[in-house]
């Protein structure tokens, strides 16, 4: 019998009537794949559970954050305790420094680190930071790599070196971009050309060591090396941001597996266990910058917030007390289900190519390698909107974009292994 729908879909209705696209981000709304975005009403472990009382087993963990699963009961209870005694004071508190040292215990590179409320945050000040360090205004990104929604970030694919940026957004005057090199990631050539042409101009690279953002794109071999080596040439810094990487792939993140030290690294998602909460940090001479120390500014009214920080400790506290068991887990539950799909699909004659770097992956419908944007564009996304609405009918819920990493938690095992295998079988009409 099909899932019924009709709660969720008057709820948006509701929402539609309010708040733009009836959400407060655009890809909540399904537009991408088609289907009904379910109102979600509560969360445990692997699964969502919606207004209609359908359970689905979640494939994106909020975006990332989830990583021990939904309402872990220790963060439940560190969050409880702390609303108990205030929710925000615009002081300090003692976990600011609680949290700080075990991010700096996983992250040998971060000698000191600033607590911000999200992603997009911690980016925009790592970056402002940057061009305050080297007085320098020039920044790179890389094509597919998504740093949060300011407006020196969204800058469209720009190919060629001296190609100035793009706005990738209405709202966002081109002055505010020329500062923006967007190249292909993946490239180390395109980045030498834009030092070359740029020599003491360029601040800062950023780049997502794995990219997320493109659906999961691994680093080539070599590559992040290669970033490393032209950034410390030129005096320009490195920004490794590990808003999404961090905490998953290892407990020090992409840069403890691919074993490489940044001078600035942002971190999100999993640091606050769920709450707002984002941090930018690094070599302490480059921290040591910012207000009420230098003369860069950055500030925040929930900045190190008390329930954020709670949810962040609980969290790191059990990621760390059981990082020999956690990371192998998830390597092993999200290789079953990554590759189990892939050769499910292969055998129906589907094309399909599986990213995985630990306990992010993507699903690309395409035949061909997934290195960069380009490649990742390729994808049939009208084939991933149908295999999406197969899954979600069967209570599968994976991320509503062909260009999302999908990620697993702990709570995630073989029943959920079987229940996902045995549905993209259906899906794909075995
Ligand atoms: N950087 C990366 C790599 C991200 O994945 C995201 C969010 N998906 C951000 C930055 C922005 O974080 P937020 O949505 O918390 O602002």
């Amino acid at each position: 019998m099909p899932l019924s729908h009709a709660k969720s879909r008057q709820l948006q209705q509701r929402a539609e009537k309010l708040l733009p696209g009836g959400v407060d981000s655009p890809v909540r709304a399904f537009r991408a794949v088609g289907g009904e975005p379910p109102f979600v009403t509560r969360a445990e472990g692997a699964y969502l559970f919606d207004a209609d009382g359908n359970r689905y087993l979640d494939f994106f963990g909020s975006w990332g954050p989830m990583i021990l699963g939904h309402a872990f009961p220790p963060a439940v209870e560190a969050i409880q305790q702390a609303a108990a005694r205030g929710a925000s004071f615009g002081a300090s508190t003692a976990a600011e420094a609680d949290l700080a040292e075990l991010v700096t215990q996983c992250f040998p590179s971060v000698e000191k680190l600033r607590f911000v409320s999200s992603g997009t945050e911690a980016c925009m000040s790592a970056i402002r930071l940057a061009r305050g360090f080297t007085r320098r205004n020039f920044i790179i990104k890389f094509e597919g790599c998504y740093h949060g929604h300011s407006d020196a970030m969204l800058v469209k694919a720009g190919s060629g070196v001296a190609t100035l940026g793009i706005p990738g957004s209405a709202g966002v005057p081109a002055e505010t971009v020329q500062h923006t090199l967007a190249l292909p990631f993946n490239n180390l050539a395109a980045v030498e050309t834009a030092f070359a042409a740029y020599p003491d101009a360029i601040a800062c690279v950023i780049v997502e060591p794995v990219v997320g953002n493109a659906g999961t794109i691994a680093p080539a071999p070599g590559y992040l090396e290669g970033l490393r080596a032209l950034t410390s040439k030129y005096g320009a810094l490195l920004i490794l941001d590990e808003v999404m990487t961090g905490f998953r792939l290892s407990l020090g993140g992409a840069q403890q597996l691919y074993n490489i030290t940044p001078d600035l690294t942002t971190l999100g998602k999993i640091i606050g266990g769920g709450l707002p909460c984002g941090a930018f940090g690094g070599r302490a001479d480059i921290m040591n910058y910012l207000a009420p120390l230098g003369p860069v500014y950055q500030a925040g009214t929930l900045s190190g917030n008390p329930l954020a920080m709670a949810a962040g400790i609980a969290t790191l506290q059990q990621l760390i007390a059981k990082k020999d068991s956690i990371y192998p887990l998830l390597e092993k539950t999200t290789a079953a289900i990554a590759e189990g799909v892939a050769a499910i699909s292969h055998e129906a004659g589907i094309s399909l190519t599986v990213n995985r770097v630990g306990s992010m992956f993507t699903w690309f419908f395409t035949p061909n390698p997934v290195t960069d944007f380009a490649s990742a564009a390729t994808s049939d996304t009208e084939a991933f909107g149908r295999f999406h609405r197969a899954m979600m009918e069967q209570g599968i819920w994976l991320p509503p974009s062909q260009f999302e990493a999908a990620f697993l938690s702990t709570a995630h095992d073989e029943a959920e292994i079987a229940m996902t295998l045995a549905a993209a079988r259906r899906a794909f009409g075995l």
